[in-house]
């Protein structure tokens, strides 16, 4: 099916997009970014914009760069970017490894990381990074600009706290420590489809102990969320295989997990148990 008709507009600055989402609010105006979300709803008809508002122009969008110790990660910034470590940190190594775990190669080069916070898919593996990571996103409107946490960004299943006349205009992330040890896994039926279950992890050591773990869950509720159990479990203890599986059940007992046609809760809660446990054993 084809989408229905809209008007496309190519702002080339901020200011001038936010103006468009402002003065065609009553006509259901959307930003499109890398289209690999939208554009498959405009053609399932799922959205049906009366306006798009491309801002692939607006080259202030496009930058990555390291400010005060954040990386700042522009609107623009697609998936493929983080292919190789953009930053001499234990972060850009994270980045490029759950890259990989993200559709396809045609759909990386053009996906952004800030289009998947706002398109909200439960097993984003951009909005699981996010919220593990405590990112802050900036967002602009006329009205001005906001800086929010990814966990209060993310209300629910492609729900988020945006207003309609708001632009992520960029998500900053901490840089990780050096010493800074991190796991992802995921589980899919098959490479590049969306995950049923992830985990991305994070930790140091301190006098041979965990500290400051974090232990991040997605794709098995409506939006990824750490779990504060399972880090409890984690912090202060010896990293192995004893600590690891404490975490992964208690992470496993504290989900509420999506029933679906791919998989029950309980099978979901199961992945759950499987992908921290082994999130955390590839961190060691
Ligand atoms: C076959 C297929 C497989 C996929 N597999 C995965 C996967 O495994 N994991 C995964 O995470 N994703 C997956 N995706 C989605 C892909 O990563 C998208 O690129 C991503 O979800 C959205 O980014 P985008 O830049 O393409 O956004 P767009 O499609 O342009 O926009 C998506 C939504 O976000 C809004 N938006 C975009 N940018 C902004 C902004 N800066 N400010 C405010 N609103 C904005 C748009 O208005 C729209 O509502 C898949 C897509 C396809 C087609």
């Amino acid at each position: 099916m084809k989408s229905p008709l809209f008007s496309y507009h190519a702002p080339v600055s901020v200011p001038e997009a936010l103006h468009l989402l402002t003065t065609l609010a009553d006509e259901d105006p959307r930003i499109i970014a890398g289209g690999q979300s939208l554009v498959p709803m405009m053609a399932f008809r799922m959205a049906q914009p009366g306006h798009l508002i491309d801002i692939n122009g607006i080259s202030a969008l496009s930058g990555i760069e390291v400010q005060d110790n954040e990386l700042c990660i522009g609107a623009l910034v697609r998936h493929a970017q983080f292919g190789k470590a953009v930053v001499q940190s234990p972060l850009g190594s994270l980045l490029a490894y759950v890259m990989h775990h993200i559709a396809h190669a045609p759909i990386r080069t053009r996906g952004t990381f800030c289009g998947s916070l706002a398109h909200a898919d439960p097993a984003s593996e951009w909005c699981l990074t996010a919220v593990t990571l405590g990112a802050k996103i900036e967002v602009q409107s006329e009205r001005g600009t906001r800086i929010v946490s990814a966990d209060d960004l993310l209300a629910g299943l492609m729900s988020t706290t945006l207003e309609p006349d708001e632009i992520i205009v960029r998500t900053r992330i901490s840089l990780l420590p050096q010493d800074a040890r991190f796991g992802f896994y995921e589980f899919s039926r098959r490479p590049g489809d969306y995950a049923m279950a992830m985990s991305l992890t994070a930790y140091e050591i301190e006098d041979g102990r965990i500290v400051n773990a974090r232990v991040g869950v997605g794709g098995a509720e409506d939006r990824p969320r750490r779990s504060e159990a399972a880090e409890a479990e984690l912090n202060g203890k010896e990293p192995g295989k004893q600590a690891f599986m404490a975490a992964a059940n208690a992470a496993a007992a504290g989900v509420e997990p999506m029933e679906d046609i791919q998989a029950s809760a309980d099978y979901r809660r199961d992945l759950v148990r499987v992908v921290v446990r082994r999130a955390l054993e590839h961190s060691l």
